[in-house]
């Protein structure tokens, strides 16, 4: 009898045709940076997860990609759709949370805001060599004593008669160790109260250092520091002209941000789906392969089902970005939807793999610990359950 043709990834099963719903272009890139990352990064991402370390020299190498903005349109950006955005993003973090994070950060939280808050000409300025990853940047707004709060911060800039003065402290900073300019969140004194403002901060200015936080569990190959601004004169076209004066402006960073999670970690959960898949064909116990038992092939399925549920959240999230009528309460869903799926699907895996699931020649427990991180920054699942459930009740629950 003939053996059926087994699907060797999820991508090759593509359950639901998803193939299908892309464009020629989105396809394309997709397979690209699929490349990129079968060829570049994972060969050399489990060393950089033991090392504590990221290959920063791949930077340059995703810029050429277009994979810092790259549904930002002119300044250098390839202006692709939000799907391609999306696929690129699934594709970095099948390989590395820590490859998505750069890529995030650069492209939603760094060139984003100077791209819509930003004067003509700190677009010029930076945009360009953003983009192509000649500079790096980060995005400070959580501090040791508020995260989930950031309204509390307590950094702020004062205006002097020549520009400004930064005082204050970040934390959790991804890049920060080698970002050649951040952007800050920084309260500021008016005639009617405290205003939230957005600083674009370049590394070289005097008081500012960037201390490399390390001993990380979770995003190994990922660059984590703090940001200290020890008197930091920032000139006066350091201030970001449009962003609003209120947590607006770096609320609306994140909502980008959170958009290519929502579609990373479906490149997690399907690096863990694959390898599960794989393990269970070959592993015999009890005289025949673990795949032919009907446990086994509830979890493979119960995987494949929540993949195929998470992916179209997230196309549809694509396309109402593409439409720009996609709200952040619409991406709060499919963060913490999507977020939930990759990490359950990541622990099933283990739990399949058995005791060479806790092993780095596979690539399950380095996923699993990276989406913790994955789940709490930009919005932890709690804070994102309590803006759905706002957006439900008109009740906020927050405090
Ligand atoms: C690897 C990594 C990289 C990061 N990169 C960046 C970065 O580049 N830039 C940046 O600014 N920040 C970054 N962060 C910080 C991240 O955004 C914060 O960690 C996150 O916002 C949560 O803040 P916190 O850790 O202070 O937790 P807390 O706010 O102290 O929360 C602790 C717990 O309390 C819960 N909680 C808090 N408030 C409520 C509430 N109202 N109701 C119910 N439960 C609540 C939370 O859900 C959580 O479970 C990063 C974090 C990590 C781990």
């Amino acid at each position: 009898m003939n053996q059926p043709q087994i699907a060797q990834s999820f991508q090759e099963l593509d359950l639901y045709d998803v193939n299908d719903l892309l464009t020629e272009e989105e396809r394309m890139v997709r397979d690209m940076v699929r490349r990129f990352v079968d060829d570049e990064v994972l060969p050399v991402i489990e060393e950089h997860h033991r090392a504590g370390s990221f290959p920063t020299e791949k930077l340059r190498t995703m810029g050429q990609l277009g994979l810092f903005g790259p549904s930002l349109k002119g300044y250098g950006c390839p202006g692709l759709s939000n799907i391609s955005y999306g696929l690129a993003m699934q594709e970095l973090e099948r390989g590395d949370s820590g490859f998505r994070s750069a890529a995030s950060v650069q492209g939603s939280l760094v060139m984003w805001p100077i791209y819509t808050y930003g004067s003509e000409e700190q677009k010029n300025r930076y945009l360009p060599k953003l983009a192509s990853g000649e500079l790096i940047g980060c995005f400070g707004l959580t501090e040791p004593d508020y995260g989930s709060d950031p309204g509390g911060m307590v950094t702020r800039a004062e205006r002097t008669s020549d520009g400004w003065v930064l005082r204050g402290a970040k934390m959790w900073i991804t890049n920060s160790p080698i970002a050649d300019l951040a952007i800050v969140w920084a309260k500021v004194r008016g005639d009617q109260g405290d205003s939230i403002r957005g600083f674009i901060v370049e590394s070289d200015v005097a008081g500012y250092s960037a201390p490399e936080m390390k001993n990380k569990w979770s995003l190994r190959a990922s660059l984590t520091g703090e940001l200290v601004f020890d008197e930091c004169k920032l000139p006066a076209d350091a201030l970001l002209p449009g962003s609003p004066s209120n947590l607006k402006g770096p609320l609306s960073c994140l909502t980008q941000a959170r958009y290519g999670i929502s579609w990373g970690v479906l490149g997690s959960a399907q690096a863990c789906f694959d390898s599960a898949l794989r393990y269970t064909l070959e592993r015999e116990q009890f005289g025949g392969p673990i795949a032919r038992f009907q446990m086994v092939q509830k979890k493979l399925a119960e995987m494949a089902v929540d993949i195929t549920k998470a992916q179209m959240l997230a196309w549809r999230l694509g396309r109402l970005k593409d439409a720009g009528t996609m709200t952040p309460t619409q991406v709060s869903v499919a963060k913490l939807n999507n977020v939930g799926v990759a990490l359950d699907i990541a622990r099933l895996s283990r739990e399949m793999h058995g005791a060479m699931g806790i092993l780095d020649e596979y690539p399950i427990m380095r996923h699993m610990m990276n989406l913790e991180s994955v789940k709490t920054y930009e919005g932890t699942n709690d804070i994102h359950t309590l803006a759905i459930g706002r957006h439900l009740t008109g009740i906020s629950a927050f405090s």
